[in-house]
């Protein structure tokens, strides 16, 4: 398989340099050079097969030209280590609950399979493959806990000292082993400074491999698309048509989704449910795309005010906004709403949304009321409530355990190494002790 830019569609990349490359020279985003369709048998057969051996099937697709089966089977196998349940959450609603991997939120499948991906590169050469990465807080648990302990590679976390929160800070600084925590004195846009350098500095690149993590990169978006074969899989009435509401930041779940459509998954419709930050919905209602600095909310893993992936969206349907809207819904909810949501849902069912959730379910019932239409709504359950324990206690006035993987992060020793928010304290750091 080759990738080319959504900037330029005639310069063809490798797998190898889509994914050390992340973004395209010309900064654009990697794409596949055509999507295979799934035989019909697949689908007709797809519940009697287990998440691992979809997984496979849709790997071995994409990708089976440029990574022998049995290393591929090794990757699928390695990511897909927890189940990806769909649960009824009420009449009306699936939650596909994307919240069992080991840092409790969905970004735990892309950040996995990237990781084994490099691993297998990383084995081809003798050079160590070195992953820096600027996290406000859930990728880079996210990437860390992926890359622990795979041979060839060395993951560098930057985080801004202060501003994130106990948990996330936990799980990215109590690892050792190949994983560094650099604890630097300033903001979020300090540390993605200091890596997009990085990049450009030619003493660096002469000593090491280095490759960013960030979330348009290709090897992050594929496995994104398994779960929803699996959820299709999992869908009890068969003869309903299947819609997806995708609570959305950046886009890439979703656009996991239309990778899955576009292989041959019978998707009705997608929603693409926001919260304040509604620049896609605004963009479906009025053929306007406007980006705009992002608004703080109680989902904040969703406050984007210019989504990374919209682009691949519009590649996806050749810029074709007619096209687009008529498979993209989208519905934009605000903080009130999203509490207001939990509190029903807990109230009537007793199931705890996280805040993302919660908007996600919103846009899915939106949906249904809207459209009239007899259908199989699930809604992604993208991460799990307690990794929003303060929002989820204050909004439910109910406190929520701890579940065992985020207990163990809490009780190991933070280790994280301070630095300063200039150029030349990182560069030297990174000369002198990788
Ligand atoms: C990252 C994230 C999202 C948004 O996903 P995108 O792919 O950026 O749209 C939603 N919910 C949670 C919990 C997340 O961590």
């Amino acid at each position: 398989m080759k990738f080319y830019s959504t900037n330029n569609k005639s310069a063809r990349v490798d797998l190898k340099e889509a994914v050390t490359q992340g973004l395209a020279p010309d900064n654009g985003l990697y794409m596949p050079e055509s999507i295979p369709v799934l035989p019909q048998e697949f689908f007709d057969t797809i519940h009697t097969k287990s998440f691992q051996e979809i997984a496979f099937t849709v790997t071995n697709a994409l990708l089976g030209k440029d990574v022998p089966a049995e290393e591929l089977k090794r990757i699928v196998e390695h990511t897909i280590q927890f189940e990806a349940p769909v649960v009824e959450v009420d009449d009306h609603a699936y939650a596909l609950e994307l919240f069992h991997g080991p840092t409790l939120a969905f970004k735990d499948f892309g950040a996995r399979f990237m990781s084994q991906l490099l691993g297998y590169f990383a084995k081809q050469q003798n050079q160590e493959i070195v992953i820096l990465v600027a996290t406000s807080g859930d990728t880079g648990s996210a990437v860390a806990n992926g890359f622990l302990g795979v041979k060839g590679t060395r993951v560098v976390v930057l985080y801004p000292s202060g501003k994130v929160s106990d948990i996330q800070e936990k799980q990215f600084t109590t690892l050792g082993q190949n994983v560094t925590a650099l604890e630097v004195t300033g903001t979020f846009d300090d540390c993605q400074r200091l890596v997009k350098q990085a990049f450009l500095d030619n003493d660096l690149r002469k000593k090491y491999f280095l490759t960013s993590a960030n979330s348009i990169n290709i090897a992050r978006l594929i496995p994104q698309s398994f779960y929803y074969f699996y959820a299709y899989a999992q869908v009890k009435d068969k003869n309903k048509p299947v819609v997806f509401s995708i609570p959305s930041g950046n886009f890439g779940n979703l656009t996991g989704g239309l990778l899955a459509q576009r292989m041959g998954l019978p998707v009705h419709k997608f929603i693409a449910t926001t919260n304040a930050n509604d620049v896609v919905p605004e963009y479906l209602k009025t053929s306007v795309f406007h980006a705009r600095p992002s608004k703080q909310t109680i989902s904040n893993a969703m406050d984007v005010g210019n989504p990374s992936n919209f682009v691949r969206m519009l590649d996806l349907f050749n810029q074709d906004f007619s096209k687009l809207s008529a498979d993209i819904a989208g519905y934009a909810f605000s903080d009130d709403e999203t509490r207001a949501a939990m509190r029903h849902v807990y109230a009537s069912n007793e199931y705890i949304l996280d805040p993302h959730g919660a908007v996600g379910y919103l846009g899915l019932i939106k949906y249904l009321e809207e459209s009239g239409e007899d259908v199989s709504g699930i809604f992604l359950e993208t991460a799990h409530p307690a990794k929003f324990k303060e929002v989820v206690e204050e909004t439910l006035s109910k406190s929520i355990d701890i579940p065992q993987p985020l207990q163990k992060f809490m009780q190991q020793p933070k280790k994280s190494i301070g630095i300063a928010s200039d150029f030349e304290g990182f560069k030297a750091y990174l000369l002198n002790n990788l």
